[in-house]
C-alpha cells in the first residue's frame, strides 16, 4: 500500500510502520490534528506483526508466530477499536524424547521428565519455598539449595531451555538477562496456556487489516519500501518518530548494537492439519527451535496447511532482518550510549519501540509505550517547535566523527 504524499505541508514523520509507529501516527492525526507521513523500508505495514494469505488460503503470519496477549485494560480497549478478535488462546506443546508435552513446563511436563512421585514432591516443595507462586523461573530452580529442586531445574533446563536458547541467541541461558527464560516459567500447576494473561486473541482480519486501520486517515500518508535515510533533510527536519535500530540512526557511531535474526522456511500440503497445537518447539532439533502451523490461528480450514519452521541465526546488515535485540549486560551498556546521544535530539526526534530503544517488546508493550510517549513527552508545541529546524543530530554526529 502506498499512499501519495499530502497536498498539505507534511508536519510529522514516523519512520517504521509496525506497531510503534502505526500507535503513534494515529494518535498524532487524531489528537493533534497533525499531518503525518509514515515511510517504511519494508514493502508492507505492520512490522514483524505482518501476516498475509498465502497461495493456499491461510493466514501466515510472514515473520513468526504473533500471539496477541496483555494485562492491560488501557491497550486492549486502544487496538479494539481497530479490530475485532479471534478468541484464540496459544498453547505450544515441546518435543521430548519422541513425546508431545507442555510448555510451559507444568506438573504434566514434570512427570513427563521426572516421573510421577517426584514431580508430586517437587509440587510440595515448590509450596513450601515459593510459597503464594504458581510460577518459577528456571534458573531459580537451576541455583536452589534443596537437593530435589536443584535436580529437578537441572533437568527442566537441559532437556528444555539449554540447546533451545543456544540456537536462539547463541548463549547459555545464565549467559543472558534473566527476563529471557522467566518468559517461559515453570508452572505448579496444570495450565497448559503459554500466557495467563486476561487479554488475548488473534485480530480477526489479521494484524496488518489491524495497522492499516489504525492508519486509515486523511491526514496520514504512508510511503512503503521507502528508508528514511534516503529522505532529504526538508523531511528528515520534521519532528520525527523513529521507530528502526538506533546504532544505525546514529551512524554507528559506538559500534554495532548485536540483533539476532531468523531464516523462516515454509511447507504447504493438502490437510487440514499436521499439528495438534499452532506451535511446536523442538528444544533439542538441530538448527531450528519451533515448528508453527498458521491455520491453527483463526481456527481456518481450507483444505491446506502452511507449517513453517524457525531458525535462527546471527545479524547481518543488509542480509536479513534484526527481530531480537540481544537482553545483555554488555549491549543495555553500548545502548546506553546511543541512549545519552538520542537525548541532545529530546523534543524533536522520539526513539520508539523494540528496535529504537533495544527493548525485547511484545506487541502490547511496544503499544503501551508508544501512548505513554504521546501522553507524557509530545504536546501542541512539539509541533510548533520543531518544524524547519536544520537536522541537529547530523551536525553532532559531525562533532563526534572530527
Ligand atoms: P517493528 O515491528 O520491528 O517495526 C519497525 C519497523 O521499522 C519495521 O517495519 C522496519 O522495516 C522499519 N524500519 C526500520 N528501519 C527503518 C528505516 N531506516 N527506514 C524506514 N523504516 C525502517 N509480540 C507479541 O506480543 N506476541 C508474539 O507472539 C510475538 N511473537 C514474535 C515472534 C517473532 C519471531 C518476533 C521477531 C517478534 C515477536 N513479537 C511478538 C514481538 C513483536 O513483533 C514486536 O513487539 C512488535 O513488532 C514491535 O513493534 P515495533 O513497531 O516496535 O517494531
Ligand atoms: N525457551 C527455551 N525453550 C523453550 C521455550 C523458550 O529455552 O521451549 C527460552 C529461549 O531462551 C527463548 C526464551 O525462553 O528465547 C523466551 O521464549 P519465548 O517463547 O517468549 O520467545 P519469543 O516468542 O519471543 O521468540
Amino acid at each position: 500500500m502506498t499512499r501519495q504524499r499530502h497536498v498539505g505541508r507534511t508536519e510529522w514523520l514516523v519512520a517504521g510502520a509496525g506497531f510503534s509507529g502505526a500507535t503513534l501516527a494515529e494518535r498524532l492525526a487524531t489528537q493533534l490534528g497533525a499531518r503525518v507521513l509514515v515511510v517504511d523500508r519494508r514493502p508492507h505495514l505492520a512490522g514483524n506483526a505482518f501476516d498475509e494469505i498465502d497461495s493456499t488460503g491461510v493466514r501466515v503470519h510472514r515473520y513468526g508466530a504473533h500471539i496477541f496477549h496483555t494485562k492491560s485494560e488501557q491497550v486492549w480497549r486502544y487496538l479494539s477499536h481497530f479490530s475485532e478478535w479471534y478468541p484464540y488462546v496459544h498453547r505450544v506443546l515441546a518435543s521430548l524424547d519422541g513425546q508431545l508435552v507442555p510448555v510451559p513446563c507444568n506438573l504434566t511436563t514434570l512427570a513427563h521428565l521426572l516421573g510421577l512421585a517426584q514431580a508430586a514432591e517437587l509440587e510440595r516443595l515448590s509450596t513450601r519455598y515459593f510459597p503464594d507462586q504458581r510460577k518459577i523461573t528456571v534458573l531459580s530452580l537451576v541455583n536452589h539449595h534443596h537437593p530435589l529442586l536443584r535436580a529437578a531445574g537441572r533437568e527442566v533446563y537441559e532437556k528444555i531451555f539449554l540447546q533451545y536458547t543456544l540456537k536462539q541467541w547463541g548463549y547459555r541461558p545464565e549467559e543472558l538477562d534473566r527476563s529471557v527464560t522467566a518468559r517461559v516459567p515453570v508452572l505448579i500447576s496444570r495450565d497448559d496456556r503459554y500466557f495467563s494473561d486476561p487479554y488475548q486473541g488473534i485480530p480477526k482480519d489479521g494484524y496488518t487489516a489491524l495497522v492499516e486501520r489504525l492508519l486509515d486517515n486523511p491526514l496520514i500518508s504512508v510511503e512503503l519500501g521507502c528508508d528514511y535515510r534516503s529522505l532529504g533533510n526538508h523531511l528528515r527536519d520534521l519532528p520525527t518518530i523513529y521507530t528502526g535500530p538506533i546504532d544505525e540512526f546514529f551512524g554507528y557511531v559506538y559500534g554495532h548494537l548485536p540483533y539476532r535474526s531468523l531464516r523462516f522456511q515454509n511447507y504447504s500440503y493438502g490437510v487440514n492439519r499436521l499439528l495438534p497445537v499452532a506451535v511446536v518447539n523442538h528444544p533439542n532439533a538441530p538448527g531450528y527451535t519451533r515448528v508453527i502451523e498458521h491455520a491453527h490461528f483463526l481456527d481456518q480450514h481450507v483444505g491446506a496447511t502452511t507449517v513453517t519452521y524457525e531458525f535462527p541465526e546471527p545479524y547481518e546488515p543488509s542480509a536479513n532482518e534484526p527481530y531480537y535485540p540481544v537482553p545483555k549486560q554488555e549491549n543495555h551498556h553500548r545502548y546506553q550510549m546511543y541512549a545519552n546521544l538520542a537525548s541532545s535530539l529530546a523534543g524533536r526526534v522520539f526513539f520508539v519501540g523494540r528496535l529504537a530503544e533495544y527493548r525485547y517488546y511484545d506487541m502490547d508493550q511496544a503499544v503501551a509505550h508508544a501512548l505513554a510517549v504521546f501522553n507524557h513527552q509530545i504536546t501542541p508545541q512539539s509541533t510548533r517547535r520543531s518544524v524547519g529546524q536544520p537536522a541537529r543530530h547530523e551536525r553532532r554526529l559531525a562533532t563526534l566523527a572530527t
